[in-house]
């Protein structure tokens, strides 16, 4: 089935990238994974989003962006993307099911997922205390003591809203200083239930048949001691999802893809937008810029090359 857009990912670029070409009225599918919303849809609460003054549930902003391009046209579908392929113009789509697609052009909205800290009984607690979630799974957590690792406004927005259910929250992070947000880091600052354990890297995630502790040692002393905690949120950053790209498009050392001020890739016809682009600030506000950008530029590559 030949489609004008196809995006892939279903996070507020592809969703804004989705409206517009469905307003264009360009035949458009938006492919996604899991959920469409993508990372937004598992935030608690949005408030740096322009147009709600009280802030708004993720979800709910999500669900507002899908219904609103679903209004317009946008076809969605659930589904994995295993491989592109280009052809002349056209662009072939495979999915891990076996399904294919076809498309004038495509926008990559693929976002990124949470990076591992690779350390001892990650793997192993995944699901029984340790997490990366923690709108998912922060109400298993009633009274109980729990541990976020990071520094940058995830961890600290996460462990602001942990503190709802948790005993105590403990962010531990690798130096003295947080990267987070100003107004996040003095809500932090503020909230009686947090505590800091500073200059301190976890070094392994123990326990039974659920996570009883975490071993944490501190850079400056190398002083190692295990810390009481049932849950282990992990907030260090993300990875972009670009492992199925390489080798179709330009990406950077860290494997974000490389575009130009319109969003196109190094494959023409092919449009990034979002987390994944090289050099995002990873916003909700500027990933619907960025689908903004693409649709009116894949729109504009449409008209011609076809
Ligand atoms: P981030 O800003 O990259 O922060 C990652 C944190 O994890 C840093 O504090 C980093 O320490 C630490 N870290 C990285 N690798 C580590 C390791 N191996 N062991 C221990 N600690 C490690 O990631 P993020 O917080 O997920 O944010 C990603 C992007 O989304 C950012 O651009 C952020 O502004 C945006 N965001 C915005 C909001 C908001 O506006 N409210 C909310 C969430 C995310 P160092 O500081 O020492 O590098």
């Amino acid at each position: 089935m030949l489609f004008e857009v196809l995006i892939i990912g279903g996070g507020p670029g592809g969703l804004t990238a989705g409206l517009y070409t469905s307003r264009a009225r360009l035949s458009s599918l938006l492919i996604e994974k899991a959920i469409p919303g993508g990372q937004v849809a598992t935030i608690e609460w949005v408030e740096n989003y322009p147009g709600f003054d009280e802030g708004v549930a993720g979800f709910d902003l999500s669900q507002k962006m899908e219904n609103q391009a679903k209004k317009f046209g946008l076809e969605i579908i659930q589904g994995d993307v295993s491989d592109i392929k280009v052809e002349g113009n056209i662009k072939k789509v495979s999915l891990e099911d076996g399904q294919t697609f076809e498309a004038k052009s495509i926008i990559l909205a693929v976002g990124a997922s949470p990076r591992l800290l690779n350390i001892e009984g990650e793997t192993k607690y995944r699901g029984k205390g340790v997490s990366y979630c923690a709108t998912c799974d922060g109400a298993f957590f009633r009274d109980k003591k729990i541990a976020v690792i990071g520094g940058g406004s995830s961890a600290i927005q996460e462990a602001i809203f942990l503190t709802r259910f948790a005993e105590v929250v403990y962010i531990v992070h690798r130096r003295d200083e947080l990267r987070a947000e100003k107004v996040l880091q003095e809500r932090a600052f503020s909230n009686p239930k947090i505590k800091f354990i500073w200059n301190s890297v976890p070094e392994k995630i123990d326990g039974a048949d659920t996570v009883e502790s975490l071993h944490v040692k501190n850079v400056k002393t190398g002083e190692a001691a295990p810390l009481e905690v049932q849950g282990v949120f992990i907030y260090i950053g993300y990875n972009p999802s670009t492992e199925f790209l390489k080798g179709l498009v330009r990406l950077d050392e860290q494997s974000y893809i490389i575009t130009d001020d319109n969003m196109a890739t190094s494959a023409p016809g092919i449009f990034a937008v979002g987390d994944v682009r090289s050099g995002s600030v990873k916003q909700i506000s500027t990933a619907t810029g960025d689908g903004t950008v693409a649709a009116i530029n894949a729109e504009k590559y449409i008209e011609e090359n076809f």
